[in-house]
């Protein structure tokens, strides 16, 4: 039997979820047609919609539906750049998180080698927090011309709950809107966009159980955003595209049923990774938790469990784990089949040598106790196995690594 510990990476589909899928998929209808199937379309993405927006504290006309995290923080970034910069020439400016996903980061980096952006990163401290005084300087030193800042909720990586709220303040205070990626928080901690204060916030549905391919920016009333698909003129113009009624139908599904669990859930899957954690670290020598080391969900994704171990590559241990049945990630990108330290980790203050060996583990809403079993029962001699292969090898000054399979092009989620 597999343990599979990779939660952040993609949730399985909840049981609400698959069923509301399925019936809706079995109906035809375009929701923006004009007869009776069109309109039952439209009244499923209507009803999924207002539910949607309750789970998040949003007004059911701020949910912009989008194919996930990366096309809604690709619209937020884009969108409130072009945006602004239209209304004034000076805003290239756009700050972001040090420790931010690919999904933001990239975007941010596609906008300074082509859209002339001036791109600033906040930097994080070493449990991966932003740090707001970095902020509060970056804003005060040409505040008007900053176009946006994105910072995420929780980070993906170590799971460190992020001061967005005291953020939105900030950026609020210099006249500037602020994005959030809170794809790895919606469905796992409580996150009402009115209370926080921010102007955009990306989730994604199979981080919370719903289908692959799913997701939502949710647009604050009033922020303005240039759309990046033009056609049809659904969403308000916000965002063309055929719109998928047995997608939102799901996505609507898998999250009223997250956040009806949630008290429950997010206290069972704390202590699960709890026992993970203090396992962990006793399994070997060298094992560090890294992230927030307070573990309440105001300071920590409930479901995240993350560590280095000494003198092992990540990618190694991952390997052996999941030849001992136990799913897991490094948490960090990898090129080509080549890993890459995670810029998390380094943004954190780690050093090459220590970032190599990150070890993720994520829970969630199906993992039991016998997952957690599995794997402090398979992690020590992981552990042994890879350091005796990376040991020197006598007369060999080159460090050598337990054979494993590449993977082309992963990107860490
Ligand atoms: N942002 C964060 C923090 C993520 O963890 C992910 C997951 O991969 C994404 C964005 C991208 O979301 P999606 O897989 O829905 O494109």
């Amino acid at each position: 039997m597999t343990a599979y510990l990779d939660h952040a990476s993609t949730t399985p589909l909840r049981p609400e979820a698959l069923e509301a899928y399925a019936s809706a998929a079995a109906l035809t209808g375009n929701p923006s047609s004009l007869h009776s199937s069109g309109r039952r379309a439209r009244a499923a993405v209507e009803e999924s919609r207002e539910a949607l927006a309750a789970a998040v504290g949003a007004r059911p006309s701020e949910v912009v539906w989008t194919s996930g995290g990366t096309e809604a923080d690709n619209l937020a970034l884009k969108g409130l750049y072009w945006a602004r910069r239209a209304a004034d020439p000076r805003r290239r400016r756009v700050l972001v998180g040090a420790a931010e996903h690919h999904a933001v980061l990239d975007v941010a980096q596609w906008l300074a080698e082509h859209e002339g952006a001036d791109v600033r990163l906040v930097p994080v401290d070493a449990v991966g927090r932003t740090d707001l005084d970095a902020l509060r300087e970056a804003l005060a030193d040409g505040g008007d011309e900053v176009a946006l800042v994105s910072l995420m909720w929780a980070n993906n990586e170590v799971g460190t709950v992020q001061p967005v709220a005291e953020a939105a303040e900030l950026a609020h205070a210099a006249g500037v809107p602020l994005h959030t990626d809170a794809v790895q928080a919606v469905g796992h901690l409580p996150v009402d966009v009115a209370a926080a204060g921010v102007d955009a916030l990306s989730l994604s549905a199979h981080k919370f159980g719903g289908p692959v391919g799913a997701g939502a920016l949710v647009l604050r009333r009033g922020t303005p955003l240039v759309p990046l698909l033009h056609g049809g003129g659904q969403e308000l113009g916000a965002r063309s595209g055929t719109l998928d009624a047995p997608a939102a139908r799901a996505t609507a599904a898998a999250l009223t049923a997250a956040v009806t669990a949630m008290p429950e859930e997010s206290a069972r899957v704390a202590a699960l990774r709890d026992r993970l954690v203090a396992g962990l670290l006793a399994c070997a020598d060298g094992v560090v938790l890294r992230g927030d080391p307070v573990l309440g969900p105001a300071h920590r994704l409930p479901g995240n469990a993350h560590v280095t171990v000494a003198g092992c590559e990540g990618d190694s241990l991952l390997y052996l784990l999941d030849a001992a049945g136990v799913e897991c990630s490094t948490g960090s990108a990898c090129q080509a089949g080549v890993p890459r330290p995670s810029h998390v980790l380094l943004a954190a203050g780690l050093d090459e040598r220590e970032a190599a060996g990150a070890l993720r583990f994520s829970l969630g809403w199906s993992s039991t106790g016998a997952d957690v079993d599995a794997a402090l029962a398979a992690v020590g001699p992981a552990v042994e196995r890879a350091r005796r292969a990376s040991a020197p090898a006598r007369g060999s000054r080159g460090r050598r690594r337990p054979p494993a399979a590449p993977v082309a092009g992963t990107v860490a989620s």
